[in-house]
């Protein structure tokens, strides 16, 4: 059956992989696109790609892709209907949203006010807490200014503690405090740390959990109350709160309580109102989830839900957008197979550095059950003011094993030349026995980069 668009014309607020991921959506519905683009990113994929392409500014990010006015006046003058603002830059914030929305554009995210929820750590915590979902251990609250209560406060939850600011998020404004003679002085350069960042200085703690997984609960809302949950990812492969592979489903989770955190995490949303795509954010330690954020936007790690569902997760914010309601229930959602993603970043694979430049050759592999989302080609130049994702490879395979070893191939396969990459990284760690085994958690890979180093 053919059916109408759900718009004419959406403006792509991003770049890279996640703007030609968006520009794909939009092609197979219809959609015409409109790709705003820095000085830094005119001979990139998207603009090449794009039915209409905007420049909106200078390279640095706060003069292009965070330039409310620009975008907006580029969708003015593109006549767009709609605007997706992909992930990081302007996705969650509530300013943007607000202006997308007044200037009679429709935002493809949540609400302005629940990206605003969201977006204070302390309010969601306790909106989540508030519809049952089980949240760390904490403050319940800010942090108080007086020491005394500050000190009784941690005694209280015991330590180590983590203090966080309430505005924090990209894995800053965060401390870890072992004892008490640290803990003053600790919240001191947090709270300075957080002003300075975030422009506001409250902060809260929480137990510190020792070796959890991250796990991570993947929703759509739509406009009519109807909310589902897509199952998890495992996300415990991280270096400084950055992933770096992703996987669904978690290996080694009981499915029953997986089930039960996604009808509660349901059942939150739709106390809350959300409408949009969203996840939350969890450590799991000794069986027991723990709520820790919530991203009201399209993550970078999507496919591997994307894959296991088959449901596609950008056309879905999109038709979402457009008031459609959900066209599937959660008992059409099956879960079928094991899906990994490995993001591909030009840096050096042990040192961390970036690593800008020409890429001279690329040969992305392919293959039975390999998807790559990757903006490069050979000759593009990988611009030295962004992040350095420059794509990921995702696999999928019946179950965990063999989703493995497709992932080990296709590494195998991936030529790039010209710049340097963190393939060898992920090689390297997809051969570990204890990853292989699943033994995972969020301080693995910094623990196994320093065994490496020794
Ligand atoms: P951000 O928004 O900056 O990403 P999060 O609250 O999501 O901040 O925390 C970032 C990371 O810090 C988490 O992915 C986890 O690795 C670690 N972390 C956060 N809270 C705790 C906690 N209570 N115990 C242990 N680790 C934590």
């Amino acid at each position: 059956m053919a059916s109408l668009p759900p718009f004419h014309k959406v403006l792509i607020a991003n770049r890279g992989e996640i703007a030609l991921r968006v520009l794909r959506a939009c092609r197979e519905l219809g959609i015409a696109t409109v790709v705003v683009y820095s000085e830094a990113d005119r001979d990139s994929k998207p603009v090449r790609l794009a039915d209409e392409a905007v420049c909106i500014g200078p390279p640095p990010a706060a003069k292009s892709y965070l330039n409310i006015p620009a975008i907006i006046a580029a969708a003015e003058v593109t006549d767009a209907d709609a605007i997706h603002p992909g992930y990081g830059f302007l996705a969650e914030n509530q300013e943007f949203a607000e202006r997308v929305t007044a200037c009679g554009f429709t935002f493809i995210g949540p609400r302005a006010e629940t990206i605003a929820l969201m977006g204070d750590k302390i309010a969601a915590k306790r909106a989540m807490h508030q519809s049952g979902v089980p949240c760390v251990p904490g403050s319940d609250g800010p942090l108080p200014e007086d020491t005394d209560a500050i000190i009784a406060l941690a005694r209280s939850v015991g330590y180590p503690v983590i203090i966080k600011a309430a505005g924090g998020g990209g894995g800053r404004g965060i401390r870890v405090v072992h004892h008490e003679s640290a803990l003053l002085s600790a919240v001191a350069t947090t709270r300075e740390e957080a002003r300075a960042a975030f422009g506001d200085p409250t902060l809260y703690l929480e137990k510190y959990l020792q070796n959890p997984r991250h796990i991570e609960i993947q929703i759509l809302a739509d406009q009519h109350g109807n909310t589902v949950w897509l199952g998890e990812r495992d996300c415990s492969l991280q270096r400084r709160h950055q992933k770096v592979i992703e996987e669904a489903p978690a290996p080694g989770v009981p499915r029953a309580a997986i089930e039960q955190l996604g009808a509660t995490v349901v059942e939150a949303c739709r106390r809350i109102g959300y409408i949009g795509a969203g996840t939350l954010e969890f450590l799991y330690e000794d069986g027991n989830f723990y709520f820790i954020e919530m991203n009201t936007r399209i993550q970078v790690e999507h496919p591997v839900t994307e894959l296991i569902t088959g449901i596609d997760l950008v056309q879905a914010q999109i038709r979402i957008a457009a008031g459609e309601p959900l066209w599937f229930t959660q008992s059409d959602i099956l879960l079928k197979g094991h899906a990994i993603e490995c993001r591909i970043n030009a840096e050096d694979p042990w040192r961390f550095t970036p690593s800008p430049g020409r890429i001279d050759q690329w040969h992305p592999p392919g293959g039975p059950g390999v998807r790559v989302d990757s903006h490069a080609f050979a000759g593009y130049r990988v611009p030295p003011y962004y992040d350095s994702l420059i794509g990921k490879i995702i696999v999928h395979a019946p179950e965990r094993e063999a989703a493995l070893a497709r992932m080990n191939r296709a590494l195998e396969e991936l030529v790039v030349t010209g710049i340097t990459t963190n393939v060898p990284l992920h090689r390297d760690l997809l051969l570990d026995p204890r990853v292989r085994r699943g033994e995972l958690s969020i301080h693995f890979l910094e623990r196994w980069l320093d065994e490496r180093r020794r």
